[in-house]
Parts: C-alpha cells; structure tokens; sequence
C-alpha cells in the first residue's frame, strides 16, 4: 500500500481525484495500562503501520466511505441522518467521527473517503483510533475547522464511545494524533497535556517487539467496564474524585482502609502503573532505557495479579521472552488477548523471538506475529 495506490483507487472508486491524504499511525502502549480512565498516566509510542485516508470535500450532506481492506463497496451516509449505536460494522468508526464533529458544532458539510491500512486490526495496536484520527484530521484540514491535535482526539475519542459504542479512553486517540517519530508520549490524561519523551532504541543496541498472540478473549467485553466501575469505587472509599489522586494524598498504608480485596487489588495497580510511568520516565530521560525492562515485567505481573486482565497467551509470551534473555515484556492495551511489548537486546532479538514462537507451539496455539517497532510520527497530511 503506497500514498499514490490509495490515490489511484480513490479516483477509480469516486471518478475524481482526492483533495488530499491524510495518514496515522496505530499506537502500542509501553507502560500505564488501565490508567487513563483514572486521570493518569500514559506512555504509548505511534506505530509505523498507518491508515492512509484519501478524502474529498462535499457540499451536499453526502459522506461516501470505502476501505480497501473490508469487503462490501461504498457505504452511503447522509450527515444529517447520522445516528449513534446504529451499527454500521466498520463504517459508524469514520461516520462516528463526522457525528461528533457535527455535534460539537463544525460544519463537515460531506466527504468522500477512500482509506488503506497497514494497522493490524483488533491486536490491541489501535486500528480503531487510527482510523478515526485520520478522518477527523482530514476533515479539519479540509472545512478549516482549526481543531487542535488534543481537540481532535477527544472528538475521535467521543465517536467511539458514543458512536460506535465502545467505552475506550482517550490514549489511543492522543498518541495516533500527537505522537513524534523517535519519541513516546507521556500524557496526562487529566487535562491531555503531554511531553515528548525521546526514546532511542537504536542508539542502544536494543528493539521493542510486538508479539500479536492472535487471541481476542470474548471475557474482555465486559471486564473493561467492570475494571472501571471497580476503580471508581475504590476512589469513592477513598475520598478522592479519581484515582489519579490516590499516590499523592494517600502513604501505601491508606490503602489497608479498602476492606473489599477486589477494589483494593485494582486501585493498587492503578497506583502501581501510574508510578510505573513515572519510573520509565525518569530512566529515559537519564538514557537508561535498558532498565525500563524490568519496570515492564513488574507492570505486566500487576495486570496478570492484581488487576486480572492477562491471559494464558500472555503469560506466556512474558514467561518465555524473558527466559530466553529479554530486558522485560508485559501485555499492552486491554489484555485478555491482543498483544504484549518486549524490550531485548538486538541481537537477542532472533532467539527471543524464536523461544516465544516455540513456547507457543508446544503449549498448541495459534503461532504469534512477531515484529520490531520503532517510534514513529503520529497523524499528518501526506
Ligand atoms: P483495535 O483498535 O485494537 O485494532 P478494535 O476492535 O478497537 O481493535 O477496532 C477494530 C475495528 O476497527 C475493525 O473491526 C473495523 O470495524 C475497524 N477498522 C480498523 N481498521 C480498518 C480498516 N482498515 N478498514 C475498515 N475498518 C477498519
Ligand atoms: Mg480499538
């Protein structure tokens, strides 16, 4: 897939070129998991696979949207007529994003979309946010709506949730629009101000490998919500409006007033995560990126222990990458499938991957997609 393939196809589809291309990144998350509902703490980097969005303006109220990579032609809209949770398959994602536009006031009048994605889809690597943030982006540009980058990921993050229906956090959204190449974004998600956080893998003989487990748990659904609920009300018990606060106001010891053991074991990886992060941090800064892989094992047994979003698949990417001389790996996104990060050593790379692929195949799963990432820029005209 090339900017001028998804050109060519845009014209073939729409008879005409494209005002533009727009392209952005799939995002994988390095530590502060389950966080960003809290108020807290993330680190995600952007992903060098991207949707490409070749978009036209209309006048009309039309919104016409293709995607090379599902089946089933041109889906026809009328803005007008946009409706939440009307189903739509992949289209209410682009759609949802046209609707929150709309319903914060920003006349998109209609678009013709074409859009292309190297982005894997439900891997935990974001293709939704992707998506969206490549739609909203274009169309900014296009009816000169002069949305900042945080602007637009909120707007991204409200077609999902009220749109198409899913309860995300803001993250994905931030880091597909805000992230630089060789960087990762450290956001708080409170007020979504962030930091650039240079991240130089290559300066110190190291890679960062996404193993895709290719298991999607259906358990996840409603474990999200049940996980937020949780947190909320460990803050309530607390006395604080969200658990962001809890590290600050509260010594560890505060935390032995939470009398229920499932709320005490969520707020203390909420806790936990957010100074992970912190730590991380602090060592990328110091360019002690080789000590954020243990920092990384610690948060992966927090969410396989106390939070309990892991999965057997997980574990046992962790389990084997680390056996096999990784700094550290962990589970990253939602969990109960999807994929994990692992920090290793270049040219540990190979082995590492090779004794994951084997662990997998004796344990009789589906063999992992293995890849390296590195930081890479996050949504731009092309
Ligand atoms: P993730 O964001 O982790 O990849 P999600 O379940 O949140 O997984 O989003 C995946 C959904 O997003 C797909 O099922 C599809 O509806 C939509 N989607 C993602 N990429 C594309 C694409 N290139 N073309 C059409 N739809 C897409
Ligand atoms: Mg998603």
């Amino acid at each position: 897939m090339t900017s001028t393939s998804v050109a060519a196809d845009f014209e073939a589809l729409y008879g005409a070129a494209p005002d533009g291309l727009w392209a952005a990144p799939g995002r994988v998350n390095l530590i502060g998991e389950y966080t960003d509902f809290n108020d807290g703490f993330v680190l995600p980097l952007a992903l060098p696979h991207t949707t490409v969005a070749a978009v036209s303006r209309r006048e009309d109220g039309v919104l016409r949207l293709h995607s090379a990579d599902v089946d089933g032609g041109i889906v026809q809209l009328e803005v007008d007529a946009l409706e939440p949770l009307s189903g739509g398959g992949w289209a209410a994602y682009p759609a949802g994003v046209v609707w929150a536009l709309r319903e914060a006031g920003h006349p998109v009048a209609g678009a013709d979309v074409h859009l292309a994605s190297t982005v894997p889809t439900g891997a935990g690597l974001s293709s939704s946010a992707s998506l969206e943030v490549v739609t909203a982006l274009a169309l900014n540009d296009l009816f000169g709506l002069g949305l900042s980058r945080p602007e637009l990921a909120r707007l991204a993050q409200r077609a999902e949730n009220a749109f198409v229906g899913v309860p995300c956090g803001v993250m994905d959204q931030m880091a597909s629009a805000c992230a630089e190449e060789g960087h990762a974004l450290h956001l708080d998600t409170r007020d979504l101000s962030y930091r650039q956080v240079p991240f130089d893998l290559a300066r110190e003989g190291l890679q960062l490998l996404v193993v895709d487990t290719r298991v999607k748990h259906a358990l996840g659904d409603g474990a999200y919500a049940e996980r937020r609920a949780g947190c909320e009300a460990g803050a309530r018990a607390l006395g604080v409006t969200t658990l962001r606060e809890v590290s600050a106001a509260h010594p560890p010891e505060a935390l032995a007033r939470l009398n229920d053991e499932t709320i005490l074991r969520y707020v203390r990886h909420v806790v936990s995560d957010n100074a992970r992060v912190e730590r991380t941090i602090a060592l990328l800064d110091a360019g002690a990126t080789r000590a954020v892989g243990p920092v990384l094992t610690e948060g992966h047994a927090s969410l396989r222990d106390d939070l309990r979003v892991s999965c057997p698949e997980l574990d046992l990417v962790v389990e084997a990458a680390n056996a096999a001389g990784a700094l550290g790996a962990r589970m990253t996104g939602g969990g109960f499938g999807g994929s994990a990060v692992v920090l290793v050593d270049a040219e540990r790379a190979e082995a590492v991957s090779a004794a994951v692929g084997k662990a997998f195949a004796e344990a009789g799963y589906t063999a992992p997609g293995i890849f390296p990432v590195v930081p890479a820029a996050g949504a731009r005209r092309l």
